[in-house]
């Protein structure tokens, strides 16, 4: 006979332990004593996690942070999750802000522009009452009225079939167990109790993590559709932290990955910026290209890397100098990387035309719907293209005082590891620091 109470649909699940009453089975975790030391935690998340316990709410260090210490990787970034609803963070610290409508976060702000950010416990909406379901936020707490469904269009309301699983709000509070079978991988699904030193693991991450293989929490199918934009995720995890994809994963990730053409165009954009980001651009947008998600997402690259052996070459070896770069500490601005990810095609598309900036322009126009392209970007890339033979020949003049230039410079740079040759003087010596830059000169002026 069913149960009364029916578990969510999670592989993964630990077992569970039933409460007496007819409150729904809260799932036993297992726990790791031991695996996090605490001197690498951050010092003012340490802060917030203790005056959040101190005030009685549950509070755990959770997602990428939780991750990475336990790889042994410095975390970019320090995520807490706890029981207390925005409103009651933001009255416990001073230097902080809730942001969001639709996903409402405390921002807690410290020094040098550090944000720890905390969110409360949520759970997938679907389960209470349907994807659509409306917002339980603390209303009431300061006048706050709650998300309201934003009217749909006939056109929407046709596209959301009873097979439409795709999330589009998921601001729903929920319990630490409902939280972790929410997230999109295993290893990301791992909390961390500071009090009590444990890693808590609802989900089978800490074994994943040691296996070093990347799972979805749950049918690696559903959670595709329903957010695929973790297909790319799954790329950007498996290529930077070197993690093998359990092979119904990377099934899945080719079977779902047309339902990427129906996530948010800035997402889509956002997550190709951080596959370039991550020090392992060339093997993400290698996996991009093999699992065939880069010819929906950028048709532009993969014409060009399929029509041309030499051109592909070209692309992997100024992915490697990109990653080199970053690997030094180096970080380029995002229209950097886009033009070092399309230098091969877009130069194909401009060479030997009477009008190289309608070209450039036309070889973006499709690519300004599909992945929301701001303007800014685009005009800022065709400025740091243009300038490239100028500083290939290292006549660099008045260019030195317009505000692209250090992009200019960066994509040079970028060029010129990969091609394996040495930067233009003149360019090398506008990438010095004020400083070393008289140093030089003293030592120059020194020399008879
Ligand atoms: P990174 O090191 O790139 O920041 P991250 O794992 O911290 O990696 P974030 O985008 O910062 O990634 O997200 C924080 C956490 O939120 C994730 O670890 C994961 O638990 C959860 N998360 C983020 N995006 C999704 C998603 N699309 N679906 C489900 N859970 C998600
Ligand atoms: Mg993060």
């Amino acid at each position: 006979m069913d149960s009364p109470n029916p578990e969510p649909e999670v592989s993964a699940l630990p077992k569970t332990r039933r409460r007496a009453g007819n409150r729904p089975a809260e799932p036993e975790p297992q726990v790791y004593a031991d695996q996090i030391p605490m001197e690498r935690i951050d010092l003012d998340a340490v802060k917030v996690l203790k005056r959040l316990s101190r005030h009685g709410h549950t509070a755990y260090l959770v997602g990428g942070g939780v991750r990475d210490l336990l790889l042994g990787h410095e975390p970019k970034d320090f995520d807490i999750a706890t029981s207390a609803r925005p409103n009651e963070v933001r009255r416990l610290f001073r230097n902080c802000r809730v942001i969001g409508r639709r996903f409402r976060l405390a921002h807690i702000l410290f020094a040098g522009g550090k944000i720890i950010e905390v969110a409360t416990f949520r759970r997938d909406p679907s389960s209470v009452g349907g994807r659509e379901a409306v917002n339980v936020v603390d209303a009431g707490d300061t006048g706050d009225t709650g998300d309201e469904e934003l009217p749909l269009s006939r056109a929407e309301h046709a596209r959301r079939t009873e097979a439409d699983v795709l999330i589009r709000q998921d601001n729903t509070f929920g319990r630490p167990h409902e939280d972790a079978i929410r997230r999109d991988f295993t290893i990301n699904g791992l909390f961390f109790d500071l009090e009590r030193q444990e890693v808590i693991d609802y989900v089978g991450g800490l074994e994943d993590l040691r296996q070093r293989v990347l799972r979805t929490i749950g049918p690696p199918d559903l959670r595709f559709r329903e957010d695929p934009i973790r297909i790319l995720r799954a790329i950007k995890f498996s290529a930077r932290l070197d993690l093998g994809i359990a092979p119904e994963v990377y099934d899945a990730m080719v079977d779902q990955r047309e339902e990427l053409t129906r996530s948010a165009p800035p997402r889509v954009l956002e997550e190709i910026l951080r596959l370039l980001r991550g020090g392992a651009a060339q093997r993400s947008i290698y996996l991009a290209w093999d699992i065939g998600v880069l010819c929906l997402v950028l048709p532009e690259l993969t014409a060009h890397l399929e029509d041309q052996a030499e051109g592909a070459e070209q692309l992997w070896d100024r992915l490697a100098a990109l990653d080199g770069l970053q690997a030094e500490g180096q970080l380029p601005g995002d229209a950097v990387l886009i033009a070092a990810l399309l230098y091969g095609p877009l130069r194909e598309a401009v060479e030997g035309v009477r009008d190289p900036g309608s070209a450039f322009e036309d070889f973006l126009h499709d690519m300004v719907e599909r992945l929301s392209l701001p303007r800014r970007m685009r005009d800022r890339m065709r400025l740091i293209f243009a300038a490239q033979r100028r500083l290939d020949r290292g006549a660099i003049g008045t260019l030195r005082k317009r505000d692209f230039f250090d992009d200019a410079a960066a994509l040079c740079a970028i060029r010129c590891r990969s091609e394996g040759r040495p930067l233009p003087s003149a360019v090398q010596a506008t990438l010095e620091p004020p400083a070393e830059r008289q140093r030089r000169r003293r030592r120059r002026a020194r020399t008879p």
